[in-house]
C-alpha cells in the first residue's frame, strides 16, 4: 500500500475533490465512510482545507485519491442557513477553510465607494476574528482627495487600506506583498473589478469561466463554489460569494455595539451600561457622532445595520 501524502483542497465538486500537494501536483480525490475529521458538526471537505490522502494506481490523466483525513481548520467561512430548511442538527457548511484574511474588493468610483458594505464587512471579520484588507480597485476614476476623505474613518480606525487599479496596474505590488504566503479570501460587490484583479494577480484570464456550479444538498438550489488560486509568489487566494451568502449568526442585535469598535471609549460614559446608542438620553455615542468625534456616516451605518438584525428576528 502506498504512503499517505498531504495537500491542500483547492476545487470542490461533486463527489470529488482537486487536492494540490506541496510539490505542486494535483490528484482527485474523493472520501469514503472512513474518512476522519477533525471538524465535527461541518462539512466533510471544503476548499482551503488540509487533508491526508491515499494515492491510487490510476490510468487516468489525473492521480486519484482517497481522503483518510481531514485536519482541523484554523478558521472557516461558513454559508448562510437556508432558512427553508429550518433543521437544528443541520451542518455547517463550509465555504472555505483556513483563511489567513478577508480581501474586500470595492471601487473608487462606478460603482462609488460603499461605505454601508464596508462596514458590514469590518463588523463580520472582527465577529469573525479575521483580520481585514481593504482593496479599493479602479483609482484612475477618482479624485485622489475626494476618495482620501472617504476612506479618512477606515485610516482612523487602522484598516489596513490597498489603492489600486487594474487598469492602470497601479497598486498591485503593494496588493502582492499583502497577499504573499496567506489564504486570502477576496470578497466584493460584483462590477468593482474584482475578477479583473484577481486574474492579474494569478496571471490567467479565464476566472469567470473557470468557476464551477453545484447542486447542495437534495439538488434544491444551484450555487456557485469558492475557487482556490495558487498565487505566483506563494500563498492562495479563494474567490467567494459575497457577504450575503456568508452566516452573520455571530453578529447580533446585542453585540453589533462593539464591532464598531471607535464606539467603544465613549461607551462607558453612556447613561445606561446596556445602551444601544439609538434613542437613549445622555447616549455618549450618538452625542459623538453628533459633533463629529465620531465619524456619523458610521454611526447611521450602525444604525441601519442594526435595524436590519431587528428584522431579521
Ligand atoms: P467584478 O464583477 O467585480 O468581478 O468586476 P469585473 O472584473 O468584471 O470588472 C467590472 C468592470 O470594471 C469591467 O468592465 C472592467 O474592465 C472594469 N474595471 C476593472 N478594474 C478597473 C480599473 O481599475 N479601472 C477601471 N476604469 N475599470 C476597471
Ligand atoms: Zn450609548
Amino acid at each position: 500500500m502506498k504512503a499517505l501524502l498531504s495537500g491542500v483542497v483547492i476545487r470542490t465538486g461533486g463527489a470529488s475533490y482537486i487536492v494540490e500537494c506541496d510539490d505542486g501536483r494535483t490528484v482527485r480525490c474523493r472520501t469514503v465512510p472512513g474518512t476522519v475529521s477533525d471538524n465535527e458538526g461541518a462539512s466533510l471537505v471544503a476548499i482551503g482545507d488540509r487533508v491526508t490522502f491515499r494515492p491510487k494506481a490510476s490510468g487516468t490523466e489525473m492521480p486519484e485519491g482517497v481522503i483518510d483525513h481531514v485536519d482541523r481548520r484554523r478558521s472557516a467561512l461558513v454559508r448562510r442557513r437556508d432558512v427553508r430548511r429550518n433543521r437544528s442538527k443541520e451542518q455547517e457548511q463550509v465555504i472555505a477553510g483556513n483563511i489567513d484574511q478577508l480581501v474586500v474588493v470595492s471601487s473608487a468610483f462606478d460603482p462609488p465607494l460603499n461605505r454601508r458594505l464596508i462596514d458590514r464587512y469590518l463588523v463580520f471579520a472582527e465577529s469573525e476574528h479575521l483580520p481585514l484588507l481593504l482593496v479599493v480597485n479602479k483609482t484612475d476614476l477618482a479624485d485622489p482627495e475626494l476618495l482620501e476623505a472617504a476612506l479618512a474613518p477606515y485610516r482612523e480606525l487602522g484598516c489596513t487600506i490597498c489603492l489600486v487599479s487594474a487598469a492602470r496596474r497601479s497598486g498591485l505590488d503593494e496588493l502582492r506583498e499583502l497577499l504573499r504566503d496567506r489564504v486570502s479570501a477576496f470578497s466584493g460587490h460584483s462590477g468593482v473589478g474584482k475578477s479583473t484583479l484577481i486574474n492579474l494577480l494569478v496571471g490567467r484570464r479565464d476566472l469567470k469561466t473557470a468557476r464551477i456550479s453545484y447542486r447542495t444538498g437534495k439538488g434544491v438550489h444551484t450555487t456557485s463554489s469558492a475557487t482556490m488560486l495558487r498565487l505566483p509568489g506563494g500563498g492562495y487566494v479563494i474567490d467567494t460569494p459575497g457577504i450575503r451568502e456568508f452566516n452573520l449568526s455571530g453578529i447580533t442585535r446585542e453585540n453589533l455595539r462593539f464591532y464598531y469598535t471607535e464606539f467603544l471609549r465613549y461607551m462607558p460614559d453612556c447613561g445606561f451600561s446596556s445602551c444601544t446608542h439609538t434613542v437613549e438620553p445622555g447616549c455618549a455615542v450618538a452625542k459623538a457622532a453628533e459633533s463629529g468625534a465620531i465619524d456619523p456616516e458610521r454611526y447611521e451605518s450602525y444604525l441601519a445595520l442594526l435595524e436590519s438584525l431587528e428584522s431579521d428576528g
